[in-house]
């Protein structure tokens, strides 16, 4: 099976990045921050303290979660209910960093990730891809951009959804996000060692699509040498 890794912070552009190399190459994309929104919904709706390992534990047992594929679009499935939308509510964005920083739910979806993996070529992207998930990974890209671009790109794509959107609270919240995903003792946002960084700050996302594309071809060339030295 065939892994490529995307990462980055929020708004880096890697959920289009990931679908579009997915759509081409006919893999599955499993955009996994999608998972985390999830399970924060989950645990918002049943008001449970989201920072308290011992309050949300014992409520992962009444998730379930699901990835189904609508005309290639991934949606989320949370105890049969398509929560798509949902999650993508601003203050799920920040409670996601609150679950996901708690270990009973990294090793929750830990599993439910790699068997994925197993059963299918993917892009996957997330934080913890390149480094935690798929670590032998055949690509990996660590996907980043200024905190002031990204919030304008959120800024756009919430306008695009019909959301309302301050520019000011959005960066205020991306920065808070980045702060709290890259300083959590485990599984914390950074690039893997062989990650291959790609600044978007000043690329247009054809730019960014193209350079990515070419190195999934080269690492793709790479893998196919390696195979028929064996
Ligand atoms: O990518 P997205 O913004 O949807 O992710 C929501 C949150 O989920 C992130 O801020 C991060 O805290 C968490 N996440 C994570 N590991 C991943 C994917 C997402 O910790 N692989």
């Amino acid at each position: 099976m065939i892994a490529i890794a995307i990462d980055g912070p929020a708004g880096a552009g890697k959920s289009t990045v990931a679908r579009k190399l997915a759509h081409e190459l006919g893999y599955l994309y499993v955009d996994t921050g999608a998972l985390y929104r999830a399970i924060a919904l989950y645990m918002t709706a049943h008001e449970v303290d989201i920072d308290s390992e011992a309050s949300v534990e014992p409520m992962l047992g009444g998730v379930k979660l699901e990835l189904r594929y609508l005309q290639g679009e991934q949606r989320v499935f949370l105890n049969g209910y398509d929560v798509s939308e949902d999650i993508r509510r601003p203050e799920i964005s920040s409670a996601a960093s609150h679950v996901s920083a708690l270990p009973a739910v990294r090793t929750f979806l830990f599993a439910l990730q790699q068997n994925m993996a197993v059963e299918h070529d993917v892009v996957m992207d997330g934080r913890d891809i390149g480094t935690v998930v798929l670590p032998k990974a055949q690509v990996k890209i660590f996907l980043t951009a200024s905190a002031e671009e990204r919030a304008r790109r959120r800024c756009a794509e919430l306008t695009a959804r019909g959301m309302a959107s301050d520019y000011a609270q959005v960066l205020r919240e991306i920065q808070e996000r980045d702060d709290s995903d890259r300083n959590r003792p485990i599984a914390p946002l950074r690039q893997a060692a062989d990650a291959v960084l790609l600044d978007t700050t000043e690329l247009t996302l054809e730019q960014v699509v193209a350079r990515a594309q070419d190195e999934v071809r080269a690492a793709l060339e790479r893998e196919a040498c390696v195979k028929n030295a064996l």
